[in-house]
């Protein structure tokens, strides 16, 4: 790993993990983070969940699981270029969407829907309670306990209310401090890994078309330019090379912006960054060329009546689900039953959302259709 500079994150001081551990040998505390989200279960299961597209509508749309992957690429490139701990950036950035639900946000806001007596559903909040608690595989702790730094880089946003309930990791919130400078910059990157995917991803399912996008201003600047040199190449192709182009601008006026605020604000320590105001930053008229390229997305492909449609049915079996469960907790398996039985509801909302895309889909199935078992 290149030099850490001196607001990076060091694993040698960091705020520890809740049950203290010896020190690892070989590596850092950050790359043994890592290594414990890369082989738990909530991590497999990314690879069936959907960002935007559901599993089975294709085997070449994003998933949680290569989105993720996405997410870390970009942070650890800009990471590696400003001096940051390249290592929890890459642990925050593959751990950040676990606690997402199957369907994506529809799924999520359907479960929080019907969570909505019962504290509610926060996929941030979920991502915190999977490494914290969901997952089960050591046998001196419940959960990977995982550092402070990256639980904290998880947990990206909470209500005052939930970070008063969480300890260590809700303090920033009710101070309102930053986090390290590798979780805000795991947060920007995912917004950019998502924009740009789902570019692509639309346009591959014909939902989104080349002329429509070329309302965007940083979309029709590359496709221009990629015209201009390419005038052969069609389709796949030049699609490929006009996001990866977008995909390259904003890593370097991310990463130019944010090297330029963190050497005029001059944090001397970690904590000199979580009491400055966000440096991780794209410059004003590239967040705002991003924000644009947001709001088309989301008229133009999320509100698009085809992801419509599929997100109503989602909601449904997820809905479904729930009450079904809420109804008769014997149906749930008997491990979620016992859990059910001491936190009620929340269990049924752990069980729901940790289920892959075509699991809910199947145990819909068996709850519901009479030939199935
Ligand atoms: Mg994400």
């Amino acid at each position: 790993m290149a030099d850490l500079a001196v607001f990076a994150a060091d694993p040698a001081r960091s705020r520890g993990r809740r049950v203290p551990e010896p020190a690892p040998e070989g590596r850092t505390e950050y790359q043994r983070d890592r290594d414990r989200i890369v082989h738990s279960t909530a991590f497999r299961r990314l690879e069936y969940k959907t960002q935007v597209f559901v599993n089975h509508e294709g085997d070449l749309f994003r998933t949680r699981l290569t989105h993720s992957i996405e997410v870390a690429q970009i942070a650890r490139s800009v990471a590696r270029n400003l001096g940051l701990n390249e290592d929890l950036v890459e642990a925050i950035s593959l751990a950040h969407d676990l606690g997402h639900t199957p369907f994506g946000h529809a799924g999520q806001e359907a479960l929080n829907d019907c969570m909505r007596d019962h504290g509610g559903f926060e996929h941030n909040l979920q991502s915190l309670r999977v490494v914290d608690h969901l997952e089960n595989r050591y046998g001196d702790f419940e959960g990977l306990n995982l550092t402070f730094e990256t639980r904290e880089g998880v947990l990206k946003h909470c209500s005052i209310r939930n970070a008063q309930q969480l300890g260590d990791v809700g303090e920033r919130f009710l101070r309102r401090e930053q986090p390290s400078l590798e979780a805000q910059l795991a947060n920007i990157a995912d917004e950019l890994a998502y924009n740009n995917h789902d570019v692509d991803d639309g346009l591959r399912s014909g939902l989104l078309d080349l002329e429509a996008l070329s309302e965007i201003s940083l979309f029709r600047q590359h496709l221009d330019e990629v015209r201009a040199r390419y005038p052969l190449i069609r389709d796949r192709r030049q699609v490929h090379e006009t996001v990866r182009r977008m995909i390259n601008v904003l890593v370097v006026d991310l990463t130019k912006t944010s090297r330029d605020r963190i050497a005029a604000a001059a944090p001397a320590s970690i904590e000199a960054v979580r009491t400055a105001p966000p440096l991780v930053a794209f410059s004003e008229p590239m967040a705002e060329a991003q924000q644009e390229l947001k709001r088309f997305l989301r008229v133009h492909l999320y509100q698009h009546y085809r992801v419509a449609r599929m997100a109503a049915k989602s909601k449904r079996v997820v809905k479904e689900l729930f009450d079904a469960f809420m109804a008769d907790r014997r149906l749930l398996p008997p491990e979620f039953q016992q859990r059910a039985a001491r936190m009620g509801a929340r269990a049924v909302a752990d069980y729901i959302a940790g289920m892959t895309d075509r699991y809910a889909i199947r145990e819909h199935r068996r709850l519901f259709a009479i030939e199935d078992a």
